[in-house]
């Protein structure tokens, strides 16, 4: 990697925090401005989570902690991926960061160099394309397309593969999209991944239990084959609501590769951000352990808004929208409106007051669409899908 101003100068950005920055300004000149752009649930932390949290700087837990975090949280998140999986990790291969972005920065730090390749989703998270440039390795799109479901489609990934390959991108439920890749399209690229052994996997699975419609989650957890080059991403920050928390934790490979990854990665938190604060992580210990009451309202509440986007979006002239399966996002295509993606998602926050992204910000193959949360109360999501209705038509 080369570390000058110009690897800065090669970073890009999160276009969701600019839209919602934009949103704000707006919104501080009194206009009525429905935010649908920013990818974080509208729900507070539940209460138990930010009790333990209080009781953890009452007890007087205010120092540093072990950079790779505390055992406790370790194994709280042992206990998680049994639970979700049914798979028992060890907590000396759990990792707890501050959010799940740290994860892929140390990933994509550790395996892009000039003339390394990663394969990353296009449309996708736009931080991985950014860290990949960052690096200088070269960017390589895997298509993620409409027609599949917004699903990754293992013989296209595979074919991207070469010699170069270091690092391969999966996430799975999907930021933009809401796609959800089958357990058989994971099965079938896990066993062409086994004639690529060079290449390192880093499966983002921060949305795991956000599925519906009977759905599941298929983590790469699952597949021991390749447990020694799997880095899984993971975090509180979409279950629990807890975004501003910053906590995230990441499941390094086993064996004796993995352990010296594991090392790498401790040692970057040690020169880079210490540790994660102690109270968040007592926080993630009682969000692991505590009540999921409030996990299950959120997502019953995510899931009957997102049938009401889906219909009020289908009724919409010139924009169709396939149902997600997972995550908080809706992913219509608009290019039948007329409007490029970009220029339709500006005119429509300074025209009609809803905040919404455009799906370039997400890759090339974004064009043509613009990614909706629908982090927002149905009261909101019926007005703005009125807005856009009253936009459309003029
Ligand atoms: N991965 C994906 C796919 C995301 O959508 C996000 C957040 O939007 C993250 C990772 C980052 O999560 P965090 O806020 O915990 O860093």
């Amino acid at each position: 990697m080369l570390h000058t101003i110009a690897a800065f100068d090669r970073l890009g950005e999160e276009n969701a925090f600019a839209v919602l920055a934009r949103a704000t300004a707006l919104a501080h000149q009194g206009r009525d401005i429905i935010n649908l752009g920013i990818g974080q649930p509208d729900f507070k932390t539940p209460q138990h989570i930010v009790e333990a949290a209080i009781k953890a700087l009452r007890d007087g837990h205010h120092g540093y902690t072990p950079a790779n975090g505390l055992l406790a949280t370790r194994e709280a998140v042992v206990r998680r991926t049994l639970t979700t999986t049914g798979v028992e990790v060890s907590p000396e291969n759990v990792m707890i960061l501050p959010g799940g972005k740290p994860t892929m920065f140390a990933a994509i730090l550790m395996f892009g160099e000039p003339g390394a390749e990663i394969l990353y989703p296009d449309p996708g998270f736009p931080i991985y394309r950014s860290m990949i440039e960052f690096t200088g390795a070269d960017p390589v799109p895997v298509p993620i397309r409409e027609e599949n479901g917004f699903a990754f489609s293992a013989d296209e990934t595979l074919a991207l593969i070469t010699p170069k390959t270091r690092l391969l991108i999966l996430n799975s439920p999907a930021n933009p999209t809401g796609g959800v890749t089958p357990r058989a399209e994971i099965e079938k690229l896990v066993k062409g991944l086994e004639n690529h052994p060079q290449v390192a996997i880093m499966s983002d699975e921060i949305y795991d239990v956000m599925t519906y419609d009977g759905e599941t989650h298929c983590s790469l957890l699952d597949f021991p084959e390749i447990r020694d080059r799997l880095i899984v991403l993971n975090g509180w920050s979409k279950t629990w609501a807890m975004t501003g928390w910053r906590m995230g934790w990441s499941i390094w490979p086993n064996g004796e590769k993995g352990a010296h990854l594991y090392d790498k990665v401790r040692k970057l938190a040690v020169n880079c951000w210490s540790c994660v604060n102690a109270p968040s992580q007592f926080a993630g210990i009682a969000a692991i352990d505590g009540p999921q009451d409030d996990v299950e309202k959120m997502m019953r509440a995510f899931d009957n808004r997102r049938k009401i986007v889906v219909e009020g979006l289908n009724a919409l002239p010139g924009i169709s929208c396939i149902t997600p399966k997972g995550a908080f996002y809706a992913f219509p295509n608009v290019s039948k409106t007329g409007w490029k993606a970009k220029k339709l998602a500006s005119a429509l926050l300074e025209d009609a007051g809803v905040a919404l992204i455009g799906g370039p910000d997400f890759g090339v193959l974004g064009e043509g669409y613009v990614r909706l949360s629908y982090a927002n109360s149905e009261e909101n999501i019926l007005r703005a899908l009125e807005r856009i209705e009253a936009f459309l038509k003029k």
